[in-house]
């Protein structure tokens, strides 16, 4: 009888968010003439931007002529989209990153997850606490960790950097040392951001301990405040101990159209062994390339019209952003976030846990948000709201807050 990586039997239960959907599809049911507003799920609501439209329109009438007709696209990704993310995303900002040191990928999703498999199964991980869960289950999918325990809703063998009110929501340098360090700024769930100096101090922290950070920075292009990095590689000595992950998924609403990419420098090696190599094997065994008309859509971005669309696009989610502070602020919650990320973090009131506020939310104001304790036990106690709905329900959903 074949056997099954039984790895997969440590995850826990199903995924954060199908435990949401399953709750607020019972509580439709039941409620068929309650109009539920959803705050809860990091999908963007707004569509592409024109500048985007018209490079997907161009690109598919390409496919649709010999002449100009893509096949497979080159395993790192086109030329033409590479080029445009160094210099928009790297060289421009003064960061030292090349574009053959760019891989292009289906989204910062799949990346996260599977940057893990270039690292031996030894290596000890560290994650912030509360953490986007994909690099924790990764891990646990991989064997990297150890079997979940109930009492400390943790699993073994993983470093857990509480993220708290104490440290500003950043994690302190682990006690304990990593061989794999995940930090993700603009940070999902929490909303919070990391300084240029506090990064400094993490890569300075890696390279002395021979430790890779892996940094996603899907959220970018949320940020609005001066000493906040866009980017690890502003911080120098980050050329031999990052991986920056990043998407177009949040900057440019290509949730649903797939874009992101993965840059690893050159300069960041395991003894004589690059891992630059290694994510090039494996890119190039395992994925066939992000779609050509997509890479072009992704090339839009950086366009004159796509920036200022975009930066508009921005500019109306941080609007959602300001409102639901602002009036959670009013109606007397303490809350985080919200200022370099599209992430409200709320304390919930009255020392209701996570999952008892989701419900009491969802029941008496009809609004869905998503409990901080899926996200880790230093999550319990919170609640994360998004400023990706709309502008009219944004408004509407904290007005029934208020109400309540
Ligand atoms: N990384 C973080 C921190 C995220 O919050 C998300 C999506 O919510 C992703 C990655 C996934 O991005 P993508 O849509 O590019 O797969």
């Amino acid at each position: 009888m074949f056997k099954i990586n039984e790895n997969y039997l440590k995850l826990q239960g199903s995924y954060l968010f199908s435990t949401i959907a399953k709750k607020v599809a019972a509580y439709s049911a039941a409620n068929p003439d309650k109009g539920i507003i959803r705050l809860g799920i990091g999908d963007v609501t707004q569509p592409l931007a024109p500048a985007i439209i018209d490079a997907l329109h161009g690109a598919v009438d390409e496919m649709g002529k010999a002449e100009s007709f893509h096949g497979y696209a080159p395993d790192l990704g086109y030329e033409f989209l590479r080029n445009a993310i160094a210099k928009n995303d790297y060289q421009d900002r003064g960061a030292d990153i090349q574009p053959d040191e760019i891989f292009v990928s289906d989204g910062a999703k799949s990346d996260s997850g599977n940057i893990q498999e270039i690292f031996s199964l030894d290596n000890k991980v560290a994650v912030c606490d509360p953490v986007y869960p994909v690099y924790l289950d990764a891990n646990v999918m991989a064997g990297r960790t150890g079997d979940f325990n109930q009492a400390t809703e943790s699993f073994g063998n993983v470093i857990y950097m509480p993220c708290s009110e104490a440290n500003g929501f950043v994690p302190e340098l682990p006690k304990e040392k990593p061989d794999m360090i995940y930090l993700c700024f603009p940070n999902n769930p929490t909303g919070s951001a990391i300084t240029k100096a506090q990064l400094k101090e993490w890569v300075d922290y890696a390279n002395r301990i021979g430790a890779v950070i892996i940094y996603d920075a899907a959220y970018e292009a949320y940020i609005s405040e001066e000493d906040v990095p866009h980017t690890i590689f502003e911080c120098e000595g980050a050329r031999t101990c990052a991986i920056e992950l990043r998407s177009f998924s949040k900057n440019a609403g290509f949730t649903g159209t797939r874009l992101g990419y993965t840059v690893i420098p050159k300069d960041l090696k395991c003894g004589d062994v690059a891992l630059h190599s290694l994510w090039a094997r494996r890119h190039g065994t395992k994925y066939n390339g992000a779609p050509y008309i997509i890479q072009r859509a992704g090339e839009a971005v950086y366009s004159e019209a796509g920036k200022q669309q975009l930066k508009d696009q921005v500019g109306y989610y941080m609007n959602n952003a300001r409102i639901i502070k602002e009036g959670l602020k009013a109606a007397g919650y303490t809350v985080y976030g919200g200022v370099n990320a599209p992430y409200i973090w709320l304390k919930t009131p009255d020392r209701m846990t996570s999952w008892e506020f989701f419900d009491y939310l969802l029941e008496n104001a009809n609004v869905v948000g998503t409990p901080g304790s899926g996200f880790g036990p230093s999550g319990e106690g919170y609640f994360r709201l998004t400023a990706f709905g709309s502008y009219e329900n944004t408004i509407a959903a904290i007005e029934r807050i208020k109400k309540l």
